[in-house]
C-alpha cells in the first residue's frame, strides 16, 4: 500500500525529548524552544519567532495582534484550509473571499483591490503548496490602503519569493505577521505544532504577552521587570519543551528532508511532463516563486475525471487525496459570503488531486504511481 502521507522521523526525536525531560524543564519557552526560534530567525530572516501549538493558534494570535474588531473585514482566498478563516471569524471579523488564479490555487492579486472597503483591515495570502503568492503586488496594495498582511505560510517553510532583481526573501518574512505549521502532514513536523512570525517591530512586545496568557512572564524571566502580572488578553499559545525538542530533531535534518522531497517532486514533474496526458495539468510555479516540495498535485478537467483517477489508483493500492472544499460554498461560510461566483476556487475544489508525497516515498514507488497514472 502506498499511503498519501507518512510522517518522517529522523531518529533523534526521542533523544532530544529525553534530554528535555532530564533537564526537568518541560513546560514552554525553555532551551529547545529558544533553539528552534533562533534557528528560524537566523536562517530565514524572520524578525521574531514564537513557537505555538499549531498554525491555527498562530493565526489566532495574528487576529488578536491585528486588533480585529467585530465588523472589520479580512480578505482571504476561498481555496484554503478553514483555519485561515476561523482565526478571524472568532474575533468577529467578516471574511471576504477572493478567487484563485485560473492555473494556480493562490489568491489572484488582480481580484483583491475591488474587494477593499474602508472596513478592510488585513489581507491573508496563503502560499498554497509552499509556492509564493505575488507578494510584491500584495505588499504594495497593503501600503496603498494601509492594510496589514498576514501570511498563512503553513505549507511554506524553506520557500522563497524572488523579486525582479533576483533578490530572494523567505516566505513568512515579508508580511507584517506570518504563521507556520509543523503538523505531521507538513515538511518538518512536531505532531501538532506551529509558529508565529512577527516581522513588524510594533507587534513584538505584545506578541510575547499574548503568547503567555496575557502576562509579562517572558520579560520577568529575562530580568527586565521585577514582578509579573496580568497585563493583556491572550491564551496559552506556547508548546511544551517536549514538542520543541521533537521539532529540533527535524530542524537539524531540514536540508536532507528538503533535498529528498525536491527529488521526489522533480521526478513526478519531469516524468509527467514527458507523458503529456491531455486531461492532466501540472502545477505552475510562477517566476517569482521557488518550490519547497510541500506537495505534488494534478488538476484534472472535471470532477468525474478526478474520481476516475482516484479510484483507478486506489484499485492499485495507491492513495491520492483531493483537497479543500471552497470556503464560500461550505456549510458554515456560505451564508457569510456575498454570493460572488469564485469559479477558479471551485475548479480546484473539484479537479485537484494530491499524489502520495513523503520523505520515505521511494523513487521506485514514484515510478509505480506514474505507470498507474499513464494506464488511465
Ligand atoms: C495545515 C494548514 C493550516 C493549519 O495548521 P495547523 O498547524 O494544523 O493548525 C492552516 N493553513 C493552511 C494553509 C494549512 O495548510
Amino acid at each position: 500500500m502506498i499511503p498519501f502521507n507518512k510522517p518522517y522521523l529522523t531518529g533523534q526525536e526521542t533523544h532530544y525529548i529525553e534530554d528535555a525531560v532530564k533537564t526537568g524543564k518541560i513546560s514552554g519557552n525553555g532551551k529547545y524552544t529558544k533553539m528552534c526560534q533562533d534557528f528560524f530567525e537566523q536562517q530565514y530572516g524572520f524578525k521574531k519567532c514564537l513557537l505555538t501549538t499549531s498554525c491555527t493558534d498562530a493565526l489566532e494570535m495574528c487576529a488578536i495582534l491585528a486588533d480585529i474588531q467585530p465588523g472589520d473585514e479580512v480578505i482571504i482566498p476561498s481555496y484554503t484550509f478553514v483555519s485561515t478563516a476561523i482565526a478571524f471569524i472568532r474575533q468577529g471579523a467578516k471574511v471576504v473571499f477572493a478567487d484563485s488564479y485560473y492555473d494556480n490555487p493562490n489568491i489572484d492579486v488582480g481580484k483583491i483591490e475591488s474587494l477593499i472597503t474602508p472596513k478592510t483591515k488585513a489581507i491573508v495570502p496563503v502560499h498554497y503548496a509552499g509556492v509564493a503568492c505575488d507578494m510584491d503586488a500584495i505588499m504594495s496594495l497593503a501600503n496603498k490602503y494601509n492594510l496589514l498582511v498576514i501570511e498563512d505560510a503553513a505549507q511554506a517553510i524553506d520557500s522563497f519569493h524572488v523579486n525582479k532583481d533576483g533578490k530572494k526573501r523567505a516566505l513568512g518574512s515579508i508580511g507584517h505577521l506570518s504563521a507556520f505549521s509543523f503538523h505531521e502532514t507538513k515538511n518538518i513536523i512536531a505532531g501538532e505544532g506551529g509558529m508565529l512570525v512577527v516581522n513588524d517591530e510594533r507587534f513584538v512586545h505584545r506578541a510575547e504577552i499574548i503568547w503567555e496568557k496575557g502576562t509579562n512572564r517572558a520579560e520577568f524571566f529575562r530580568g527586565e521587570v521585577n514582578k509579573y502580572g496580568w497585563v493583556d488578553t491572550g491564551s496559552s499559545f506556547l508548546p511544551s519543551e517536549v514538542i520543541a525538542a521533537f521539532l529540533w530533531a527535524q530542524i537539524e535534518n531540514i536540508k536532507d528532508i528538503q533535498n529528498k522531497r525536491n527529488e521526489i517532486w522533480d521526478t513526478y514533474y519531469d516524468e509527467l511532463s514527458k507523458l503529456k496526458i491531455p486531461s492532466i495539468s501540472l502545477p505552475v510555479i510562477p517566476s517569482y516563486a521557488t518550490n519547497n516540495a510541500h506537495m505534488f498535485y494534478l488538476v484534472l478537467q472535471n470532477i468525474d475525471q478526478r474520481t476516475k483517477l482516484i479510484n483507478h489508483l486506489k484499485n492499485k493500492d495507491i492513495h491520492p487525496v483531493f483537497h479543500y472544499l471552497s470556503l464560500h460554498s461550505s456549510e458554515f461560510y456560505k451564508n457569510k459570503h456575498d454570493g460572488r461566483a469564485l469559479a477558479n476556487s471551485d475548479k480546484f475544489s473539484n479537479c485537484l488531486v494530491r499524489l502520495p508525497f513523503y520523505y520515505e516515498l521511494d523513487i521506485v514507488e514514484v515510478k509505480q504511481i506514474l505507470n498507474s497514472i499513464s494506464e488511465l
